[in-house]
């Protein structure tokens, strides 16, 4: 970043990077620019109903959108900068913004996913503008990775190993203050009538938190330096009940209120200042698998949405146990058939009583834990035959946390067609026993049901 500030307007496209600091797109800009203006679009497209039959983004993530973007706004302000809002399509309103503003520059986020790729292609042949993109998502960047993509080892295991033999994690500049003056606040534009309702957590609801990075922040406080609850961690992960079983910070990294680079700072301040166990490594172990599914998203993209996913990729490091496996002869039911195994499974009625009460919650909450998530996809692929996509759609409309490499690699794991050189078909009745001995999330989510 040797270059001089220029007179000149930049706009910075957010679009999961959802705050100020630890975002090194903002910072450049800042220092290049006399004049910053950031926009944000709620675009169609990610509202719109799909081939499914459910919208593509439900009303807990929208709401938790919302919340983030008024701290967003309010963190950026205080820098001096505008967050605008464009309702439609984004390339369209991105394209106004630059004209409007004779900008310069637009600055935004790598993303490698077909639906990201395709939209950023959209904008870039609507704004003739420079473009410059930085990778704001990531723990790991690909330059600090120590080995190319095509490298990338097939199983966690190795890709763990691999990158922690010289774990390198980059620092980020603040952004520069650009202005005294406040800016506007704009409101967030009304999504009712794309049929985004307001929603409440219920009172059990282990995920109660509100969207933005100051509610980010405060998470990681409470999770490690104030209750200590980290230095558990790997005890209480496979926990489905309160909101300290795990950390809660998977929709505010989704979001980009928090970068994960924070989060592991943050553990290695912990580590230093009270306690360095197991635990607070298992953390970062997590966010590992998190970075694995990105890169092996980079990798391999469109095929995360095929039937037999990665498993049919004809490279050598694909293990021959996987190739074999051609994926279920799934059942891909229609839309509309709410009465048959499809409906039972999301409405929460199959004759699985473990399976139901975490359908339940994650209609009535957005959340799941990770064991639940685990066990209704093993579930609904390998007890009722059902393509696994249909179950990633269903988690993608949903989830607050949702992410396109998390999602569909999770989900392509359990179905084994993804990097798991096991099939992981999980037996209900076990796990059940095993994780909710007492039947407390089973009674806790089965009698506030609404269905
Ligand atoms: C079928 C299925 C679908 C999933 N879909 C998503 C999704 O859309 N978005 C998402 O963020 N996670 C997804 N996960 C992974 C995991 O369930 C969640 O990240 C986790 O439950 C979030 O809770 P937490 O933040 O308290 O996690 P913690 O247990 O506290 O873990 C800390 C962090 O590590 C990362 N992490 C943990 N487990 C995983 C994992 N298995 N894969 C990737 N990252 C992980 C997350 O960023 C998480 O916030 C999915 C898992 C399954 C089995």
């Amino acid at each position: 970043m040797s270059k001089k500030r220029e007179m000149s307007t930049a706009i910075i496209w957010y679009t999961n990077d959802l705050r100020v600091k630890d975002h090194s797109g903002l910072a450049e800009a800042t220092k290049l620019h006399d004049r910053v203006i950031a926009y944000y679009c709620f675009d169609q497209a990610d509202y719109a109903q799909t081939a499914w039959g459910f919208r593509k983004t439900g009303d807990f993530r929208a709401q938790f959108i919302a919340e983030a973007l008024v701290e967003l706004a309010h963190a950026l302000a205080e820098l001096g900068i505008e967050l605008c809002y464009h309702q439609g399509d984004t390339a369209q309103g991105l394209a106004e913004l630059v004209a409007h503003n004779k900008a310069v520059r637009v600055y935004t986020q790598h993303h490698w996913m077909p639906e990201e790729k395709a939209r950023i292609a959209n904008c870039q042949k609507a704004c003739s503008v420079e473009w410059v993109f930085h990778h704001n998502s990531l723990l790991i960047e690909p330059d600090q990775l120590g080995f190319e993509l095509e490298d990338l080892p097939w199983i966690f295991t190795e890709f763990r190993k691999k990158v922690e033999r010289n774990l390198r994690i980059k620092s980020t500049q603040q952004p520069r203050k650009i202005s005294d003056i406040i800016p506007e606040i704009h409101p967030i534009p009304d999504l009712r009538s794309w049929g985004i309702k307001s929603v409440t957590q219920p009172a059990h609801s282990a995920f109660p938190f509100k969207g933005g990075c100051i509610a980010a922040r405060a998470r990681l406080h409470q999770y490690t330096f104030e209750t200590q609850k980290v230095a558990w961690y790997k005890h209480t992960r496979n926990g489905m009940l309160g909101v300290d079983y795990s950390t809660k910070f998977s929709p505010y990294i989704a979001l980009g209120c928090i970068s994960p680079k924070t989060i592991y700072r943050t553990i290695k301040e912990f580590e230093a200042q009270h306690i360095k166990n197991e635990d607070t490594y298992w953390v970062i172990f997590e966010l590992l698998w998190r970075e694995f599914f990105a890169y092996t998203a980079m990798k391999y993209g469109s095929l995360f949405f095929n039937a037999t996913g990665i498993a049919q990729h004809p490279s050598p490091e694909v293990p021959q146990s996987i190739k074999n496996r051609t994926g279920n002869p799934w059942i891909s039911p229609k839309p509309i058939d709410t009465k048959g195994s499809w409906g039972q499974w999301i409405n929460g009625q199959t004759r699985v009583d473990f399976v139901n009460a975490h359908m339940i919650e994650l209609a009535e909450t957005g959340w799941m834990s990770n064991r639940g998530r685990q066990n209704v996809a093993s579930y609904l692929v390998h007890e009722l035959g059902i393509d696994w996509r249909w179950g990633a759609a269903y988690f993608e409309s949903l989830l607050i946390d949702y992410d396109p490499c998390s999602n569909y690699g999770n989900w392509m794991y359990v179905a084994g067609v993804g990097n798991d050189p096991r099939a992981r078909v999980f037996n209900m009745e076990r796990q059940a026993q095993q994780y909710d001995p007492k039947g407390l999330h089973q009674k806790t989510w089965l009698q506030t049901s609404l269905f």
